[in-house]
């Protein structure tokens, strides 16, 4: 149940549905609709004849929503979720860029590769420290020692960063260096990890599993947003399909379709989403056209010397006109915004 309660209700009727709910033993969460006024999501339903909804200031009652209450685009109809990173902010209008290494290697590379992301217009800096690889044997990722590279590169640059977590226990750690937690594709339903970050206020970049729905994603989201971080980015980063010409296939229905469902920002990994860094430049317009709020792609400043991932890592001059291609693009989508009805949500939301 959505109970929607207006800005000039006195503060009792939001106190009291939500202790109507917890005497009901129902979960329930409040947060503002960005008018001033309240949203509450109650995870069930108070009988329809409850006193509690029949306060002054309810103006609204939807009995019935998605089982991602609070993803949904419902609980915040009016105001799109907008994250900051530092001090970007991912969901505000302007597709931002996150760039850099699939891992970090070593202290020099990070920083001369950080200083080529900012000069190319990227804007957050990637690189993982804690890698989840398919084979044992390969590079797992340097660690601490990768987490303080990757601090260094921010203090050289002035990018914030965001790096992978793998496990609730390395949450402390990681959020000790990061501006912004990645919860990677194999680990979008590691529930026990989804809450441990969700009881961070770190944002967090929550991928795509490999093989998930859209509603088992959105689900994921739900347990970082229950446990009251609100912070979440979703990136689609490609699916499994049929065919090995592509490591993955990018589902850029998923952008449109999660922009109907849900108020949290999406950006596009088109580097995963393809595998191949020569379907990268087409592949990232392809996502801001779809709607993306911003890209995640992999650059190095020796693409083919990259200790992973170096098929689908491109360097920062394509990462300079990729980003430059971007800008014009969008600012083509919004000319064009009353000609694409279908995309109004989204357009309308980069108009903000
Ligand atoms: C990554 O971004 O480096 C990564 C491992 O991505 P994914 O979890 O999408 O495979
Ligand atoms: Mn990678």
């Amino acid at each position: 149940m959505i109970v929607t309660v207006a800005a000039t209700a006195p503060s009792a009727t939001v106190a009291s549905i939500l202790a109507a709910a917890s005497a009901t033993r129902l979960e329930a969460r409040s947060t503002d609709d960005g008018h001033g006024g309240t949203l509450i999501a109650i995870h069930g339903a108070l009988t329809a004849d409850h006193p509690s909804l029949d306060l002054p200031g309810v103006t609204a009652i939807h009995a019935k929503h998605q089982p991602y209450m609070l993803a949904s685009r419902e609980f915040r109809p009016h105001a799109p979720t907008v994250v900051k990173v530092g001090d970007v902010r991912i969901g505000g209008g302007r597709p931002v860029v996150i760039a850099g290494p699939c891992v970090i290697e070593d202290r020099e590379q990070t920083i001369t590769g950080a200083r080529l992301a900012r000069d190319a217009g990227a804007e957050i800096l990637r690189g993982g420290a804690f890698k989840p690889r398919t084979s044992p044997y390969a590079f797992q990722g340097l660690g601490e020692e990768g987490l303080r590279h990757l601090a260094a590169a921010r203090a050289a640059t002035g990018l914030p960063v965001v790096t992978e977590v793998m496990e609730p226990e390395q949450v402390d750690l990681v959020a000790s260096y990061a501006d912004m937690l990645q919860i990677g594709a194999r680990n979008m339903a590691n529930y026990p990890l989804l809450r441990r970050v969700g009881a961070t206020r770190l944002p967090i970049l929550l991928k795509r599993g490999l093989s998930a729905t859209v509603e088992e994603w959105l689900m994921s989201a739900e347990y970082i947003l229950a446990g009251g971080n609100s912070q979440v980015v979703l990136c689609e980063r490609g699916i499994r399909a049929f065919d090995p010409a592509f490591r993955f296939t990018l589902d850029l229905n998923a952008v449109p379709l999660v922009k109907e469902l849900s108020h949290l920002p999406i950006i596009v990994d088109p580097s995963h989403g393809t595998g191949k860094r020569s379907l990268v430049p087409r592949m990232a317009l392809a996502g801001l056209a779809a709607g993306a709020d911003g890209l995640i792609i992999e650059t190095h400043p020796t693409p083919d010397s990259a200790a992973c991932d170096a098929a689908q890592t491109i360097t920062p001059t394509d990462l300079a006109a990729i980003i430059r291609s971007g800008r014009a693009l969008h600012a083509a989508l919004l000319a064009a915004a009353s000609d694409v009805p279908q995309n109004a949500p989204a357009l309308a939301q980069i108009a903000d």
